[in-house]
Order: structure tokens, then sequence, then C-alpha cells
């Protein structure tokens, strides 16, 4: 996967503060191998719940670290979080995975 080191100091949204857990799009992909690992493995460990996924339109996650749904929209293929307002959380983060392996595997893991 393609990583960008950008650094940006605006655009990041105040609703959710602090070093929560999902701040960086490489938390996302933690989230991702983990999410993967509890599909074979149905372990709980997962902070991301992926409630519905439409391709290239959006994706909602539940994010139990803040106990609330995300919504992660895909405008032309890229994704933005609705709910933190930007591309660069660790939601766009899982997003990016998700199309990703949707994209390979070709089929809806439920
Ligand atoms: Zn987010």
């Amino acid at each position: 996967m393609e990583r960008k080191d950008k650094t940006r100091l605006s655009g990041k949204s105040q609703l959710i503060e602090n070093d929560h857990a999902m701040s960086t799009l490489d938390f996302g992909t933690m989230e991702f191998m983990k999410w993967l690992m509890e599909v074979e493995t149905g372990s709980k460990e997962c902070l991301i719940i992926v409630k519905d996924f439409f391709e290239n339109k959006y994706v909602i996650l539940f994010d139990k670290n803040i106990s609330s749904s995300v919504i992660v929209c895909y405008r032309e293929s890229m994704p933005w979080c609705i709910t933190c307002d930007t591309d660069d959380c660790g939601h766009v983060g899982f997003a990016i995975c998700l199309k990703q392996h949707y994209d390979r595997n070709d089929q809806i893991i439920c």
C-alpha cells in the first residue's frame, strides 16, 4: 500500500479529540488486519465493526472506541470520513483496506 508522508495542520475535526485509537491511517490498517483475523478466528479484539458496505459509495463502520457509527464515503474512489471530516483518520485507513480487500476478493464476507 502506498504511504504518503503528509503533515497536515488543519482539516482535523475537533469532534474527536485526544489520541484516540483511530487518529491515523496506520491505526485503521492495523485494525483492518485484526478485523481480517476476526473473520477467521471469531475473536472480538477489533475496535471496528463493519455494518454496511456499498461498493464505491460508502461504508458504515461502528467504532467501539467512540461507541458510535462512522460513515466513510468514497469520493471518486477516494475515501472521506464524514464523522471525523478528514481523509487521514483510522476509519479512512480501514476503508481503504476494506475496498482493496473487496476489489481483490470480489465478494462480501458477512
Ligand atoms: Zn474517521
